[in-house]
Formats: structure tokens, C-alpha cells, sequence
């Protein structure tokens, strides 16, 4: 073992104090949600569960990088996945304490907020040094052809696959139908549109599909895709971020790494 690996798995370990952090914040907001008045039970209980999803879900992405031998880059999307999550759980907390106007609500919405951040910052240096001694591939084609039934869509700065098109069954199809996983969601669409998107998609014209997905799907498009850049980027590069509006889901926004943001899912 190198000193450089020490000093990562020095780096890993002291995040430890982030969380421990959290958990005390995680305390601070169930006893506050315990004490609030204007709370039914089943709200209150909904609400707790949130909470401690946040610090459960920030207490896995820890621990992901913690296996015994080497740190592979499984450990390191799994670690990512935990913490996309808890930091969707805290917008969800924060738009729930929000509905309180009192100080003491904004108080937990601050710390919550700064100690996350801190942990969050801690977490992507680990990322960003592990990371970077692996080779990232290069991106090769804006659109994959994996057969004349089905279309990926790489992200421009990762080539990790950010968009499927194919023709087939979506969870809940009882026939076959178009369907597109995106980096927000999944829906099947109707199957008489598959040979349209197609030729858009042969061509390689991502505004093409972009449209496409406008007039068929959703006002917001496609969601992977930046008008401003013309490319297409996967959730770690778009930034995507949930919105919650009183706790309950609202939208997606992304912000493309050149600043870009605009609304991916609504
Ligand atoms: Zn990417
Ligand atoms: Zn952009």
C-alpha cells in the first residue's frame, strides 16, 4: 500500500465527522417534528421516515467506500447513487419545513444545509481523486445504434449511457411499445411513433429528438439533452436536481456543465 492510499483512506474515514453532524441535525428535526402542534400523526410520521431516509441514505453512500481491499469504481457509482438520493430527501425536508415560518424552522433548514454541503464537498474529493486515475472514455458517437430496435444516448462528458430509446415492455406494458429511459424517468410511449423517431435518430439530430420528445412526450423534451450545447448528459453531469413543493414532488432541473439550466421533468 502507497501513501497516497493512506492518505485517500485518511480522507474517507474523516468524512465520518460530516456524518456524525448530520446525525445530530437528523435528531435536532424529528424532535422538533414531534414537538410541532400543526402536525397530524400520519404527516408527522411520513415526515420523520424522510428524515431519517436523509441520513441513512448519506450513512450508505460512506460506507460504500469503505470495503476492505481497493476502492473500485463500482463502490464509487454506488456511493454517488446513495448521496443523489439523500440529497433529494433533503430538498423534500426543506420544502416540508419551509411550510413553518419560524425561526426555529429556518434555523434547521441552514445547518441542515451547511453541514450537507461540507459532507457533500468531502465526499466528491474522494470522487474526484479516485476517479481521476482511472481513464474516462472518451465518447465516440452522439448516438448508438444497438440494434434496428433500439437507440443509446451517451453523455458528452462521461460516454455513460444517458438515454434508451427501444422498441419493447415497459414495466407495465401488456403490449410492446416505444419505450424511453431517460435520466428522469421512464415511460412508454405509443409504439406507431417508434419508425418517426427512429430516421431522427439515425441521423444523429439530437435537436430532432429533442423535438420530438416535445410534441410526443413532454413540454420539457428530452430530458438528458441541453438545447445550448446541443449534447446530451447523463444526471451526474446535468446536475439534475428534484424540487419539492410542501414536500411533495414538484420538478427536475438540470444545469449542463456550461452553466446551462433549464427544467428537465415537471
Ligand atoms: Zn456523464
Ligand atoms: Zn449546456
Amino acid at each position: 500500500m502507497n501513501g497516497k492510499n493512506d492518505k485517500l483512506k485518511e480522507k474517507i474515514w474523516n468524512i465520518r465527522n460530516y456524518i456524525q453532524k448530520l446525525e445530530d441535525i437528523k435528531d435536532d428535526i424529528i424532535e422538533y417534528l414531534n414537538y410541532l402542534k400543526e402536525l397530524d400523526d400520519s404527516t408527522r410520521n411520513l415526515w420523520i421516515s424522510d428524515v431519517k431516509e436523509f441520513y441513512y441514505n448519506t450513512f450508505s453512500a460512506w460506507e460504500m467506500l469503505r470495503p476492505t481491499k481497493d476502492i473500485e469504481f463500482k463502490n464509487i457509482e454506488n456511493s454517488k447513487g446513495f448521496l443523489y438520493v439523500a440529497r433529494n430527501f433533503l430538498s423534500k425536508i426543506i420544502s416540508q419545513l419551509r411550510i413553518f415560518q419560524n425561526d426555529k424552522s429556518s434555523k434547521l433548514i441552514k445547518k441542515a444545509e451547511e453541514t450537507f454541503k461540507e459532507c457533500w464537498d468531502a465526499f466528491w474529493f474522494v470522487f474526484q481523486r479516485v476517479l481521476n486515475e482511472k481513464e474516462i472514455l472518451k465518447p465516440t458517437e452522439r448516438v448508438i445504434k444497438v440494434s434496428d430496435l433500439e437507440y443509446h444516448l451517451p453523455c458528452s462528458v462521461c460516454s455513460k449511457n444517458a438515454v434508451e430509446f427501444k422498441i419493447g415492455y415497459g414495466r407495465f406494458d401488456k403490449s410492446e411499445a416505444l419505450v424511453f429511459r431517460g435520466i428522469t424517468h421512464e415511460r412508454s410511449m405509443n409504439i406507431n411513433l417508434a419508425n418517426n423517431l427512429f430516421r431522427i435518430l439515425q441521423e444523429k439530430d439530437l435537436l430532432g429528438v429533442h423535438n420530438f420528445m416535445k410534441r410526443h412526450h413532454s413540454f420539457e423534451g428530452l430530458d438528458a439533452y441541453c438545447p445550448e450545447c446541443d449534447k446530451i448528459y447523463c444526471w451526474e453531469h446535468y446536475n439534475a436536481r428534484e424540487e419539492f413543493d410542501d414536500g411533495f414532488y414538484d420538478c427536475t432541473y438540470g444545469e449542463c456543465p456550461n452553466g446551462h439550466k433549464r427544467m428537465i421533468d415537471d
